[in-house]
């Protein structure tokens, strides 16, 4: 399928962006979610998530949105054009396999930057976790927004202007991507829209 993007990147600090992270809150989602210590880029972690957030300073808020009509033509040939789930679905894992390639390009020097992908690893077909054995493609392995506590629906709203949306009685008018980049230093917004755009 044919991914076509609309990206919006907002600087902000990490300071600035703890006011969205709420892991106590969040964490009740991740037990009930399927995927509940299953992958490894998923709760419960054995490290200490504000040691990461510590080691940064700026924050660099990505919202890739999919317009579900730029998809049109596409979205007929799927086998399960009827079923609006299953299409958002369809769309959801080709777009995050777009980005998710340019992002982890970008993290060339995890000591500088930490890339947080727009959800749940998707590396592999099964993780490695759920026969709780290594990760497997450990360079390739990010957390996300999400996973990590952060009140993803809220930073969407707020810092990018956009709402969430979901299939309900029809699809949605489009799908946003949350990713995000952490830095120790500050980094060119031109350079970061260049590198997911090309
Ligand atoms: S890269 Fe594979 S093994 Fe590692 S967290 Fe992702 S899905 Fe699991």
């Amino acid at each position: 399928m044919e991914i076509s993007f609309r990206h919006q990147i907002q600087e902000r600090t990490l300071s600035e962006l703890k006011l969205y992270f709420r892991p106590k809150e969040f964490i009740e989602y991740c037990r009930a979610c399927q995927y509940y210590n299953k992958i490894w880029t998923c709760p419960p972690y054995n490290f200490d998530l504000t040691e990461i957030l510590d080691r940064y300073q700026y924050a660099y808020i990505i919202g890739s949105k999919v317009y579900i009509d730029d998809a049109g033509a596409d979205l007929k040939k799927l086998p399960d054009h009827n079923d609006l789930v299953a299409v958002t679905n369809e769309i959801y894992i080709a777009a995050r396999a777009a980005l998710d390639a340019k992002l982890d390009a970008i993290a060339y020097d995890r000591k500088q930057m930490c890339v947080l992908l727009a959800g749940r690893c998707l590396e592999c077909d099964y993780c490695t976790r759920e026969k709780q054995l290594p990760c497997i493609h450990p360079e390739n392995m990010h957390l996300s927004l999400e996973s990590m506590g952060f009140d993803v629906a809220s930073i969407s709203e707020d810092i990018l202007g956009d709402k969430i949306l979901w299939a309900k009685e029809s699809l949605p008018e489009y799908i946003i991507l949350v990713s995000a980049i952490f830095s120790q230093e500050k980094l060119d917004i031109k350079d970061i829209y260049y590198s997911i755009e090309y």
